[in-house]
């Protein structure tokens, strides 16, 4: 089975996305994590992968799908792949499109986590993370138990680069003219499964497990 978890950022998209992975031995593909790992690497193209993650812009369509297309393979095809971050604009869907002809597979559910921009910005401004060990935090939902140190090593927890003011501003106005259009393009497809993204990890996780059986 393969699947797409698409909703603003903040809406709890990597937290469902794990627990679908955990219970299905579905591969993986964070597009965000996977730009961040390659922008963290002194090379030109980290480089320039970078400069478009800190201004909260979308990296260019051909590099998001030059770099994704090394994870799609038989292999993670056969494990069924949940595609998080990705698609993120119309156009990537169907280059998206293109590259599943080229393995004969379908997706065949898109799983929309809805919440209210407010409700975003409001989760976004209160996400923290360790900066030596990676643990994430959130103010609101998830604290860590002494002020903004981390739980696991006692660093002070800090804020990713894209996840302060005007870049966070940015990124959910671009989610909102260019992601969005997803829902009705996935919809007229029949594929689309939309849940409210503002109840507990648990309830949401049920849902999408009763919706995709459906
Ligand atoms: P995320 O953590 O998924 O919000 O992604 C962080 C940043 O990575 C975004 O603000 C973009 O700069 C970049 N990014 C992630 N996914 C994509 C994508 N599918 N296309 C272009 N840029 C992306």
């Amino acid at each position: 089975m393969n699947l797409i978890i698409l909703g603003p950022q903040g809406s709890g998209k990597g937290t469902q996305a794990k627990l679908l992975v955990e219970k299905w031995g579905l591969f993986y593909l964070e597009g965000g994590q996977i730009l961040r790992d390659l922008s963290k690497g002194k090379t030109p193209l980290g480089e320039q992968i970078a400069s478009f993650i800190n201004k909260g812009e979308l990296v260019p369509d051909q590099i998001m799908v030059d770099v994704l297309k090394t994870f799609l393979t038989e292999d993670n095809f056969k494990k069924g792949i949940l595609f998080d971050g990705f698609p993120r604009n119309l156009s990537q869907a169907h280059l998206l499109d293109e590259e599943l002809k080229n393995y004969q597979v379908v997706i065949d559910k898109v799983i929309f986590l809805n919440i209210s921009f407010q409700e975003s910005l409001k989760r976004l401004r209160a996400r923290r993370s360790c900066p030596r060990c990676g643990q994430n935090y959130n103010l609101v939902t998830m604290p860590p138990k002494n002020d903004e140190l981390c739980d696991k090593c006692g660093s002070q927890l800090t804020t990713r680069p894209d996840e302060t003011g005007a870049v966070i501003k940015e990124r959910l106005e671009i989610y909102q003219k260019e992601t969005l259009p997803l829902v009705e393009l996935y919809q007229q497809k029949g594929v689309l499964v939309e849940i409210n993204g503002e109840q507990s990890v648990e309830a949401i996780h049920q849902e999408i497990l009763k919706k995709i059986s459906e």
